[in-house]
């Protein structure tokens, strides 16, 4: 299906209150402008150097989201503009992204990245390791950086009762973490589904899901 045919039907298709990331990365910046012009706003990028150079040329109401692991030497790129950061990992990369975002003057919002995949090679907190940060008060001391919920990846898996039970464990610990600690009006962003699994993420909670090749076709190289 051509590019913006497919993202006015995923826009039919998602619920409401879902929110539709079209994840970028890879593709020309031509085929992010076919997306816009149909109506796409929301952009995300997994590496900082390729989300700034898209961002410099292509229209200015592009909201563009970072998704990739991120290093803390590169949030200089994206700092004086990125919406949301859903990759945040680590402690460390919390105080240096509200170090970035304060040389800014600006407030970034971030999510937290939580490991639910059955698989290894995945990144993000440990839920107990992110409790226990919580729990610390640490991330009270930070004021240009606004944490406004948790994005998980599920296994790549045939399997829907596992991915089913990866996002359903996800969206529970959402839940909790919204009560035991934040305002639910700012942690109300739980990113979960791509391609293969979005559905499910979106009958098991998730209101932002990140899409990419539905919309712009197979990436031929690695991500
Ligand atoms: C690449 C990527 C996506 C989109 O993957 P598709 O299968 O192309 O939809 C979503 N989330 C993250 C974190 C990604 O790296």
């Amino acid at each position: 299906m051509p590019i913006d045919e497919q993202i006015k039907t995923l826009h039919s298709r998602l619920p409401k209150d879902v929110t539709l990331m079209a994840v970028s990365k890879t593709y020309p910046a031509e085929a992010i402008a076919e997306a816009f012009n149909a109506g796409q706003r929301i952009f995300g990028e997994s590496r900082p150097q390729e989300l700034k150079a898209k961002y410099e040329v292509l229209p200015k109401e592009i909201r563009w989201h970072m998704i990739g692991h991120l290093q803390t030497n590169k949030i200089k790129y994206i700092a004086p503009f990125v919406e949301l950061i859903h990759s945040v990992d680590s402690a460390r990369l919390i105080e240096a992204i509200d170090k970035e975002a304060r040389k800014n003057d600006r407030v970034i919002d971030i999510l937290l990245e939580v490991f639910i995949a059955a698989e290894e090679t995945k990144t993000g907190w440990e839920r107990q390791e992110l409790v226990a940060y919580l729990q610390s008060g640490e991330h009270l001391k930070f004021h240009n950086i606004r944490i406004r919920g948790l994005m998980g990846i599920a296994s790549l898996t045939d399997d829907e009762a596992q991915i089913r039970k990866e996002f359903t464990a996800l969206h529970d610990f959402f839940s909790h973490l919204q009560k035991e600690y934040f305002a639910p009006s700012v942690f109300d962003t739980l990113s979960m589904g791509m391609t293969s699994d979005w559905e499910i993420a979106v009958e098991c909670g998730s209101n932002m899901v990140r899409i990419g090749s539905l919309i712009f076709g197979a990436r031929d190289y690695g991500f």
